[in-house]
């Protein structure tokens, strides 16, 4: 059995933040404010996963409200999901990710997000797609007020598990 899940973010780049996308630090003069990390991509790599699931939304397993995800790195939260999700009996079968961000070029750090990314996801490189484009100038996000990222993720149902079987 098969089940899709799409997820998109967006979060605001301000000066005096670092830039963490896929759980790596991508050196560049601003950085993605919010209350946890403000890594937009794993938030949408999560969306997708919990929408896969119809478990809902990133808000709700770890509400802004709460102080303990204040400035919390977002990839332990993406391995709580992806616990949840092997719980659920799945894992995962691809993720294909696409982030726009006017600037910087994230095409170098594909490799080390695809690294981080596939030990959390617990599944190989060949399953982990990035990609990044500009906004063409248009817009915020063009004008590099904030970046955003789109996920889409299949997650593939695992052979069931053997019952445990009563004492004779
Ligand atoms: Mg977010």
């Amino acid at each position: 059995m098969l089940r899709v899940g799409l997820g998109y973010d967006i979060h605001r780049l301000i000066a005096g933040r670092p830039l963490i996308l896929g759980g790596r630090h991508i050196p560049y003069g601003k950085g993605l404010l919010g209350h946890s990390d403000g890594d937009c991509l794993v938030h949408a790599v999560i969306d997708a996963i919990l929408g896969a699931l119809a478990l809902g939304d990133i808000g709700q397993h770890f509400p802004d409200t709460d102080p303990r995800y204040k400035d919390a790195a977002s990839l332990p939260l993406l391995e709580e999901v992806v616990v949840r999700m092997q719980n659920e009996g799945y894992a995962i079968g691809n993720v294909d990710i696409v982030v726009i961000a006017q600037e910087p070029k994230l095409a170098p750090h594909y490799p080390g997000i695809i690294a981080s990314l596939k030990e959390v996801l617990r599944c190989a490189e060949r399953q982990i797609s990035v990609k990044s484009k500009t906004h063409e100038r248009i817009g915020p996000l063009g004008a590099g007020e904030a970046i955003a990222s789109f996920a889409v993720c299949t997650l593939q149902k695992m052979s069931q598990a053997i019952p445990i079987r009563a004492q004779a």
